[in-house]
């Protein structure tokens, strides 16, 4: 048996139905932002595996800090101990992360990030004694797979099962282009009953929810809005940060700055699992008590994981370096060029961008219908060396910085194709119309 066929006999692999979904591709190596499959074929990581890669694959500088760690010290527990990775590793989040943070807690992925943010914005107010119990959250986000992570994202399909395990959630709408003032209006009113703890958003860009993008000046309406009543905000920069919207972090560019914000992905350059959860010292405060019961009882096996803090520093040392930060404004003017080459082509609804961060929307036949257009569009992709995944009609690329304007040519040039594909699509509609996301 071949390595695919295999791992059909024993693997169980993420967002995918195994009935039908194609064999997996064997990677078997990695270089920049090339991944090299057990055939010979070569994929370009337009979309950073998930998010998550900066620096491109199995990177010399951090291979060699990880692996200095891994022969020092690989873990420890983490109640009671501490390490220097751990400690120098907060120490220099800290001094890039938005004003305001003053403590990290540490935690294995996004989605724990965020369960950490929320719980301590729900025991901040048990805590002081003012009990508040709604949270605020974007009505198409998407905050993780946990539980508490899944009730305050979009009700979609991908968490219909669980829907009545999930707690209530004030959702508002997106405040995109034109829905500004309704999204204000409906924060507000959320606002007024007093009755909430936090307001969690994806800062400038949603994600999973196809690359949803709104302006800062808006956002910054919404935050000043929080803090005159006394709400919570929690930045979730698990996608945002570390140079993805061309600066470190999307809340960069507001004046008006979170309570908390949430970290993953880039945080360890992508080459280990690991979590991050900042806040302020307003919020860390309230939790110091002789009263044990005001301790933040929450913590995993693998917290500040000394292998995954040492991947971290490495990372932040390649993106704080000139060549990085110049990579990233590179990107930036390539993308918004290529925006101006497609923008008016029949097939595509809108082009958008923020920082290294492109999304092309298809035109969907006029039905937002989940059709075989994503299928069609991945396979298209793959068919000619980039690894994009579509959200339903919408391509998107978030590059690992290093990438070389030659690939990034051939990403370009890929989603240029797509249009033939676009058009000749036939559209079958179908009932489970949220299946889009992812
Ligand atoms: C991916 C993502 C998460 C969840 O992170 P995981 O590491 O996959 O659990 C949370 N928030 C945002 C904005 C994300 O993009």
């Amino acid at each position: 048996m071949n390595l695919a066929e295999r791992d059909q006999h024993t693997i169980w692999h993420p967002y995918t139905q195994m009935k039908t979904a194609a064999l997996p591709i064997p990677i078997v190596r990695g270089e920049g932002a090339l991944l090299f499959a057990e055939d010979g074929t070569t994929y370009i990581d337009a979309v950073a595996s998930w998010w998550v890669n900066l620096h491109g694959h199995a990177h010399p500088y951090i291979a060699q800090k990880v692996s200095e760690q891994l022969s020092t010290l690989e873990h420890v527990i983490f109640a009671g101990f501490t390490h220097p990775a751990a400690v120098t590793f907060a120490e220099r989040l800290l001094q890039i992360l938005p004003q305001g943070q003053s403590r990290i807690f540490y935690s294995d992925n996004g989605s724990t990030a965020v369960e950490v943010a929320m719980k301590m914005a729900i025991q901040y107010w048990n805590n002081l004694g003012i009990p508040k119990k709604k949270i605020i959250a974007f009505r198409d986000s998407y905050h993780g797979d946990t539980f508490g992570a899944m009730s305050v994202s979009a009700r979609s399909a991908f968490t219909a099962p669980f829907w009545s395990y999930l707690f209530e959630v004030a959702f508002i709408d997106v405040p995109t282009a034109g829905n500004e003032e309704e999204s204000i209006k409906q924060l507000e009113a959320f606002a007024a009953t007093g009755d909430v703890a936090a307001f969690i958003y994806e800062p400038l860009v949603l994600g999973t929810a196809g690359m949803v993008m709104y302006t800062p000046e808006v956002l910054n309406q919404m935050l000043k809005i929080c803090r005159s009543h006394d709400i919570l905000t929690i930045a979730d920069e698990v996608m945002t940060g570390f140079g993805r919207t061309g600066r470190l972090f999307a809340s960069e560019y507001l004046p008006e700055q979170p309570d908390m914000v949430c970290l993953s992905k880039g945080l360890t350059g992508g080459t280990m699992a690991l979590g991050a959860t900042s806040c302020n010292e307003k919020i860390y405060e309230a939790f110091l008590h002789d009263d044990k019961s005001k301790t933040l009882f929450h913590g995993h096996s693998y917290t500040a994981n000394p292998v995954a803090c040492a991947a971290g520093l490495a990372s932040m040392d390649l993106l704080l370096t000139e060549e990085t930060q110049q990579s990233i404004k590179h990107i930036e003017a390539r993308h918004a060029a290529f925006i101006q080459s497609i923008k008016d082509l029949p097939q595509v609804k809108e082009a958008r961008q923020c920082g290294t961060i492109l999304a092309v929307e298809f035109e969907d036949g006029g039905t937002s219908y989940f059709s075989d257009l994503r299928d069609t569009l991945y396979s298209f992709g793959l068919d000619h060396g980039v690894i994009l995944r579509p959200l339903g009609n919408i391509i998107y690329v978030i590059p690992p910085y290093c990438i070389t304007d030659a690939q990034l040519d051939q990403v370009y040039k890929t989603i240029h194709g797509m249009q033939e594909v676009v058009t000749g699509q036939r559209h079958h509609p179908r009932p489970d119309l949220d299946m889009l996301h992812d």
